[in-house]
């Protein structure tokens, strides 16, 4: 059963989405009455926020199974338990780099109360200083301010803007952004935690929220076994109802496309632009497991439909190319292996035998070599789907090109 959440506000923010339920919500529980809740609204809808401290908070997260929401899925738990003594600090990143992406966008500006609760819950926890939320648009950062100011607990708590772009959103960028320097990830693959800093996505707060209210048993009511409780997905592309939809864990791909009122895919992206291009296959569960056994990763939670009517080369050309452009230029894989990667796929696209092999070559030359997973990320995009098209590969170098146009069913772009 899908219900309507919320329509789109009148405006002209490309943030601005539909958000939708498959089963029932729990994360836009509230929705379908106003468009945003304060905070007498979300406790009405969620209820008081029970107490908690490290312990009680670590045995909900063992206990309900909790992954982290962020596009590498690191638990929460592994995170608190790997935290530096000394000072403390919790930084939420709503900075959603992921230019397809809004469902940290939706939560932060519609239900912030539950992610201000994750957040508060954790800081109170570890005993952290303060919590910043890390933020990359005016509107999203207003939205957050006005829901603290509501609250009388939130008084450490700050919002602050930090430079858009599609790496920036990296969780070290984001720390190093904070502390006054360039928004761009450091030399060293570092983990936060190793500055006392904890450091979760968005939803993950939220889901946090929701644990603490439920408890680990009703918390895994709905979900797999392996994966408990609800997630957010953005869908878009070649659909009729885009928006960012909460469903089950593990609901079959094809039911949300059902939803969604999709055009016939011929091609899947899920995770984003550091995911993967699957089959459109309806029986995929949409989970980490299920998305990982057929050949995925759920990464940043993005749903994208690639019809029969858009050039499936031609969109991965012009991704490949905006990837190349979004990277901070200081490691040799992006300066010079993702523009040669872009260029080769550029030049499949045009019908250029010895395009594909060249672009395997690219993508394993850069794979696993930068200071972030950037080029793992835009390596992993570009291989899925050449092992996926195979017949539009063979169409375009027999024929130079498919006949169908480029019509940009994966946003780029809207990131800054
Ligand atoms: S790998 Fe690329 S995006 Fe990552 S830090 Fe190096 S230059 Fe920047």
């Amino acid at each position: 059963m899908t219900a309507l959440l919320h329509r789109p506000l009148p405006t002209q923010d490309p943030f601005d989405t539909s958000a939708w339920a498959i089963g029932a919500p729990r994360l836009l529980a509230g929705l379908q009455h106003v468009e945003r809740l304060d905070v007498s609204t979300h406790l009405a809808t969620h209820g008081p926020l029970p107490g908690t401290d490290l312990a009680k908070l670590l045995a909900y997260l063992d206990g309900g199974g909790l992954a982290g929401r962020g596009g590498a899925g690191f638990p929460l738990a592994t995170k608190l338990r790997t935290l530096a003594d000394g000072p403390r600090q919790v930084i939420v990143n709503g900075t959603e780099s992921e230019p397809a992406s809004r469902k940290d966008r939706v939560l932060l500006r519609r239900t912030p109360h539950l992610v201000l609760d994750g957040a508060l819950a954790v800081a109170a926890a570890i005993g952290a200083r303060d919590v910043t939320v890390a933020v990359h648009d005016e509107q999203t950062a207003a939205a957050v301010r006005a829901a603290v100011s509501e609250r009388p607990d939130a008084r450490r708590l700050a919002v602050k803007i930090v430079p858009g772009g599609f790496v920036s959103g990296e969780a070290r960028a984001v720390v190093r952004a904070l502390r006054g320097g360039p928004a761009r990830p450091p030399g060293r693959r570092t983990p936060p935690t190793v500055d006392g800093v904890l450091l979760a996505n968005v939803e993950t707060f939220a889901q946090l929220a929701i644990l603490l209210r439920l408890g680990p048993h009703r918390f895994a009511e709905t979900g797999t076994p392996a994966e408990a409780g609800t997630t957010l997905l953005t869908v878009g592309g070649a659909v009729g109802r885009p928006g960012v939809v909460e469903i089950p864990l593990g609901t079959p791909l094809g039911i949300v496309l059902a939803a969604a009122h999709s055009a016939e895919p011929q091609a899947i992206v899920v995770g984003g632009y550091h995911g993967s291009w699957i089959a459109p296959i309806a029986q995929i569960r949409l989970s980490r497991a299920g998305i990982a056994s057929a050949g995925g990763t759920f990464g940043a939670g993005v749903l994208l439909v690639v019809d029969h009517a858009t050039c499936a080369l031609g969109e991965l050309a012009r991704v490949t190319g905006w990837l190349a452009g979004e990277s901070a230029r200081q490691c040799g894989p992006c300066v010079f292996g993702l523009p040669a990667l872009a260029a080769d796929v550029q030049a499949l696209a045009m019908g250029n035998a010895g395009a594909v092999a060249n672009a395997f070559a690219h993508a394993r030359t850069v794979d696993g070599r930068g200071a972030c997973a950037h080029p793992d990320g835009a390596a992993r995009f570009v291989t899925s789907a050449l092992h996926l098209l195979h017949d539009e590969t063979d169409q375009h170098l027999r024929q130079g090109g498919c006949g169908r146009p480029t019509l940009g069913r994966l946003p780029i772009g809207a990131t800054r």
